[in-house]
């Protein structure tokens, strides 16, 4: 493209020039931590989700580095202009994890807040799960876990009662008997994926299985 001579493409690092499709440059792409980790077998992530609630299999592409690679990666995403980023990360992922026989039925991911939808227009974790989905052969579903409109009027009243939390996602669908790849960006405490997981298991008889791009334990 003409354009590629006037903007090149450059690494998120060391903004080298490189080619329009990727990230980071071969150097800097030798720096990134991938965890290596074994889908079906123990570490931190299974360790953190088992003392919330029964997970299948877990898995994070990424160590999570306050200001480093992995950091800037998962930033880029955030970015219209980067949008790719979810495509490169996929790509990364196919590439370390095999499945085998442990295939989920559906991939979801995490809905993002209504007010950052609004601001960024789009939800950084689809492009990345519609890569994983074409991959695997597993179809995903955008609509089903939905994000409870919670106002801060009704936050008072529940408090003042002290009713029990509200889980601030909600199934927009029925749904039983199925093994679900839950798929969010960052893994810290573990809650996100932890109300999503309940809902999910408390729907009918399902399982529920983690993936990451980065965990920041
Ligand atoms: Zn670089």
């Amino acid at each position: 493209m003409i354009l590629d001579l006037f903007f090149p493409n450059r690494c998120i690092h060391c903004s080298r020039i490189i080619d329009a499709e990727l990230l980071v440059c071969s150097l800097c792409f030798e720096q990134i931590h991938f965890t290596h980790f074994d889908y079906s077998g123990d570490h931190i992530i299974k360790e953190k989700c088992k003392l919330m609630f029964p997970v299948e299999n877990t898995y994070a592409l990424m160590k999570f580095e306050q200001d480093g690679l992995s950091q800037k990666i998962i930033h880029e995403l955030k970015y219209k202009s980067r949008e790719n980023a979810g495509n490169t990360l996929a790509e990364w992922t196919t590439e370390r994890l095999d499945l085998k026989d442990k295939k989920p039925d559906l991939l979801v991911s995490v809905p993002l807040h209504p007010k950052k939808l609004k601001e960024r227009g789009y939800n950084q974790l689809h492009l990345f799960t519609e890569a994983l989905s074409k991959f695997y052969d597993i179809p995903f579903d955008h609509e089903i876990i939905q994000r409870n409109h919670y106002s801060k009027a009704q936050a008072l009243k529940d408090k003042k009662n002290r009713l029990e939390t509200v889980n601030p996602f909600s199934l927009s669908k029925p749904i039983s008997g199925k093994h679900i790849l839950l798929i969010d960006d960052v893994f810290t405490t573990g809650n996100t994926v932890s109300s999503i997981a309940w809902e999910i298991l408390n729907a009918g008889d399902n399982r529920v299985s983690i993936l990451v791009m980065a965990v920041d334990v």
